[in-house]
């Protein structure tokens, strides 16, 4: 990589960023199609938000993906914001034009393309969300638009889950989304779920952290973790012995910055490249 005088810049704004993989991931895009763009790491502390991101106005950055704990927050500092983006209350994702900083959201995006990708279908599917934090809300809302016949939302704060279902009955009309127990009652909805999405970060290791009868999976379900730092997360370990068919959250991670990377340059995302780099960076983890 080289950076010059006439670089375009783009980065991270996050706190704590030192794990994340999205400089490896886009830099190896932009080198494989020969782009002199850099992406670079923005650790911004709790609290600063504001003039970091008034900062950008006036610096020459295309743009910032967005991580915790800042995606809720930069909602109001953008001049404009792109549906999903608007639906959510959550920005992942900002693009500058011209001094404005327009907010918008690729996680629905994301696993939207991972679920074409695997050949998922959601037209008509069945499915329970295990979570109702932020990456939940765009599962929820890729879900809805897909056409699922039915969202089933646990999580250990119902009240959480409750906002979400609101939410997502506003913006889609959807009327078939149940709150259920986070608890081995309430969870036993499994059994009418051809989709069951873990969108928390438990059961990476042990999978008796979510309360759940693994029993109740079986042949013809799709089990999915949106954790992506195992290849088998202990859920879907689990889940996968009884029958079902598995998914990491690594296609989701890869589409959504691919998502991004398209609404920066306007190309196409070498996206085989991507996976490479954050295969490459994670083995060791795994
Ligand atoms: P978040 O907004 O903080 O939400 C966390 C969720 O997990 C909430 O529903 C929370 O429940 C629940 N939770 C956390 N600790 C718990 C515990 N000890 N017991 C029960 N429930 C617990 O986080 P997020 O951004 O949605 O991320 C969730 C997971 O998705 C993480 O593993 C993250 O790495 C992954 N993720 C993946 C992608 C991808 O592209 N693959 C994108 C985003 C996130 P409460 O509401 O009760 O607190």
């Amino acid at each position: 990589m080289r950076i010059d005088g006439v670089s375009r810049l783009v980065g991270l704004v996050g706190y704590p960023i030192e794990h994340t993989l999205s400089p490896m991931i886009h830099n190896a895009a932009f080198d494989s199609l020969r782009l002199n763009w850099v992406y670079v790491p923005l650790r911004v502390h709790p609290g600063s938000l504001g003039p970091a991101l008034e900062g950008l106005r006036w610096l020459d950055f295309s743009g910032v993906n967005v991580t915790i704990p800042h995606k809720v927050e930069t909602v109001r500092f953008m001049d404009d914001l792109r549906e999903e983006a608007r639906i959510l209350e959550a920005v992942n994702t900002v693009v500058k034009e011209g001094r404005d900083l327009i907010g918008y959201n690729t996680d629905v995006r994301g696993f939207t393309d991972f679920t074409f990708k695997r050949g998922i279908g959601l037209a008509s599917v069945s499915a329970l969300l295990i979570g109702a934090g932020g990456a939940a809300r765009a599962v929820a809302l890729a879900l809805a638009r897909g056409g699922a016949s039915k969202i089933a939302i646990a999580n250990r704060t119902p009240g959480r889950a409750e906002v979400l279902r609101s939410m997502l009955k506003g913006a889609t009309g959807h009327s078939e989304i149940s709150v259920e127990e986070f608890d081995e009652s309430g969870l036993r909805v499994i059994r009418e779920c051809d989709l069951v999405i873990n969108c928390t970060p438990l059961a990476v290791e042990d999978a008796e952290e979510i309360p759940i009868h693994y029993d109740d999976f079986g042949d013809g379900q799709w089990a999915v973790d949106l954790n992506y730092s195992r290849r088998r997360t202990a859920f879907l370990e689990e889940a996968c012995k009884r029958g079902a068919s598995g998914a990491n959250g690594e296609d989701m991670l890869l589409f959504q910055a691919a998502a991004s990377f398209r609404l920066w340059t306007g190309m196409e995302p070498p996206l085989d490249d991507m996976r490479e780099v954050f295969i490459e960076t994670i083995k060791g983890d795994r």
